[in-house]
């Protein structure tokens, strides 16, 4: 199996060769098809066995490819990923940055323990994909700075960790201002009873697992 036969796009397959990738993973050989036709995904998948890419990757295709020809000069927020820790997503952003170089999408990361100055600058730039931890997420929502409406992608990484860090409860105040009509990719490394029923409630029928 190679890349070449996952249907992406030469800019995006330039940018992998770049990294030095030549196999996908298997969580990548799966997961990448599956999420470029529009599907719901539900990984089990622990760091480690290239789970990053397996959604990046797709995400910048899918965005990319159905970018607003008209740019509006403030461009909006088209895919969320949440993220339990400051240095996830800091590696997330890492990743769009890097399979992304080809590609004219913008991120940005927010995380808690910093000032907020930067990081609602960067909003106000206006950003395509936002990478965020929950409590930062909130504090700034609250504050008016991020608009989800036009949200297309939401990804919730590491959802075993959010809820072992206490982070439900930003989670249950942040999933009411997601658009329903959106695509969503939820991963966990473990898959407990109360995990299942928070992938159960904001996945579509009949999701994809990998
Ligand atoms: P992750 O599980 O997403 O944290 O990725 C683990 C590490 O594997 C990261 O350092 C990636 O850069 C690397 N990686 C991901 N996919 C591939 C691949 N297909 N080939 C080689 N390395 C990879």
């Amino acid at each position: 199996m190679s890349f070449d036969e996952l249907n992406l796009i030469d800019p995006i397959l330039r940018a992998l060769h770049e990294e030095g990738y030549t196999t996908p993973t298997p969580i990548q050989a799966q997961a990448i098809p599956q999420v470029l036709e529009g599907h719901d995904l539900l990984g089990v998948a622990q760091t480690g066995t290239g789970k990053t890419a397996a959604f990046t990757v797709p995400i910048l295709q899918i965005l990319h490819q159905t970018a607003q020809v008209a740019q509006h000069s403030h461009s909006r927020i088209r895919c969320l990923v949440l993220t339990p820790t400051r240095e996830l997503a800091i590696q997330i952003g890492e990743s769009f940055a890097a399979y992304g170089r080809h590609l004219k999408l913008r991120h940005t990361v927010i995380f808690g323990g910093v000032g907020q100055l930067p990081q609602t600058q960067a909003l106000r730039r206006g950003v395509e994909v936002l990478i965020a931890t929950p409590g930062r997420l909130l504090d700034l929502m609250n504050q008016g700075y991020i608009d989800l409406r036009h949200l297309e992608v939401f990804v919730l990484d590491e959802a075993d960790r959010m809820l072992d860090m206490g982070f439900i409860h930003d989670i249950k105040r942040i999933l009411p201002k997601l658009p329903a009509k959106r695509q969503t990719l939820f991963f966990s490394a473990t898959m407990p009873g109360q995990i299942q029923e928070l992938a159960n409630s904001l996945l579509r029928p009949n999701p994809v697992k990998v």
